[in-house]
């Protein structure tokens, strides 16, 4: 039986970035990028002024005071998207606006608040420091810079800086597309009438929302039926995608056909049954151009072998360097027990405190009870070899799945300000 890390490393070994494609900017968020981005100029492209004043010579306020301010002459009028008409000499100012580009001549700029003014004549009444209130040219990008990295994921922050450098088109890895299939037959569909004797499938969504959540295209193959036959049919549609994602009918029982029929369909099981808790009847296999990743039907265990499996190897699938979903520290708050052997992935509610996350169980942890991944916020990774984690001993929470908003933004004190 491999160990959790032995089964990543044999997926991982079988998968790689799938193609790249090109597209635009407005649907590149979540995507990986395929190519480098440089800067193609400066930004700003000139030294500009950050605020709305009076561009002037610092030698020319440098005494200035409320009761002695430096009066001068204003001879221009430079707005955003603008151009100085006249250059700044000794003892006059430019009116100028955020953004825009700071005359020659002018090595400061006032803002308006401490000024007072005319049409023609500006009072400045405080001085600021020399070279104050001018964003230099270059201060945000310097032409030339690597600025995005192959393998980068692209964030809002990440597409906001393609269009400073007026990309409107990138390269990324394409996304996987996935075939979802669930196996029983027990199993009705979400569009069945519901029968008190049957389970609705709820591992297709399940499976589909993480595959989603992960920027990859699930396909909904619906429900195959415990047979060999029904399998069969199933199966080798969902062996035309990128990867198939089957839940059910992989274990010991005697209608557990999954394994036997992908034999038939030459697919090479890689191997069968992780150490981990739940969902250790966990199989994965190769085909000719695919995967296949036969995950035990429970939903808990259909989950957790998503997040351990499936998430690594999407993403690498997906081009991105990293793969594994985060872990933090925590301090557990209460007393665990477990049985040793496996690795055991036990749902988890995280608090923040002072001195850092505190861990805590929501409960019951069955295999079947879907709703404990509901109010998990992470898993909680309770050791093979482990048959006891004491009260606040600090332990290893796996979160992203879940990792949640919070109720109160826990800004620090703040007051109301005046304007000024
Ligand atoms: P199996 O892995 O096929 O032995 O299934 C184990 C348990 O998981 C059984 O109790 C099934 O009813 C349940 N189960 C299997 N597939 C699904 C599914 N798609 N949705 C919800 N529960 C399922
Ligand atoms: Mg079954």
């Amino acid at each position: 039986m491999k160990t959790v890390k032995e089964a990543q490393d044999i997926i991982l070994k079988n998968v790689s970035a799938l193609g790249t494609e090109k597209v635009r900017i407005t649907g590149a968020l979540g995507r990986i990028l395929a190519e480098k981005v440089f800067a193609n100029r400066d930004h700003p492209p000139f030294d500009s002024s950050a605020m709305d004043g009076y561009a002037v010579r610092f030698e020319d306020v440098k005494g200035a005071t409320r009761g002695n301010p430096a009066a001068l002459e204003i001879i221009d009028d430079i707005k955003a998207g603008g151009e100085p008409k006249r250059s700044v000499e000794k003892g006059v100012a430019s009116r100028i606006m955020t953004g825009a580009p700071v005359p020659k001549g002018a090595d400061t700029v006032v803002r308006v608040e401490d000024t007072d003014s005319s049409k023609d004549k500006v009072k400045v009444l405080v001085p600021p420091r020399k070279g104050s209130n001018i964003r230099p040219m270059g201060e945000n990008l310097k032409a030339g810079d690597l600025l995005l990295d192959e393998g980068d994921e692209l964030g809002p922050a990440h597409i906001g800086t393609l269009a400073m450098v007026k990309k409107k088109e990138v390269m990324v890895y394409r996304r996987p597309r996935v075939a979802v299939l669930s196996t029983g037959d027990e199993l009705e569909g979400i569009d069945e009438p519901l029968d008190p004797k049957k389970i609705p499938d709820a591992n297709s969504y399940t499976v589909m929302a993480e595959l989603e959540s992960l920027g990859a295209e699930p396909v909904l193959l619906g429900i195959a039926r415990d047979t060999r036959e029904a399998l069969e049919e199933k199966l080798r549609e969902g062996l035309k995608y990128d990867a198939l994602v089957i839940s059910g009918g992989v274990a010991v029982g005697q209608y557990d056909f999954v394994r036997p029929v992908l034999k038939d369909l030459k697919i090479d099981i890689r191997f069968w049954r992780v150490a981990l808790r739940p969902g250790h009847p966990f199989a994965f296999g190769t085909g000719e151009k695919n995967v296949i990743f036969a995950l035990p039907g429970n939903p808990v265990s259909t989950m957790v072998c998503c997040e351990e499996f499936i998430v690594p190897a999407v993403r690498k699938m997906m081009g991105a360097k990293r793969l594994f979903r985060r872990t933090i520290k925590a301090g557990l708050k209460e007393k665990v027990k477990d049985k040793k052997g496996r690795t055991h992935f036990m749902r988890a509610l995280l608090e923040g405190s002072p001195s850092g996350y505190s861990a805590r169980l929501p409960g019951e942890q069955g295999s079947g009870i879907l709703m404990s991944m509901v109010k998990a916020d992470g898993l909680l990774i309770v050791p093979q070899e482990s048959e006891e984690l004491k009260e606040n001993a600090v332990v290893t929470v796996q979160v992203g799945f879940g990792f949640p908003f919070q109720e109160e933004p826990n800004l620090p004190e703040e007051k109301s300000v005046e304007d000024e």
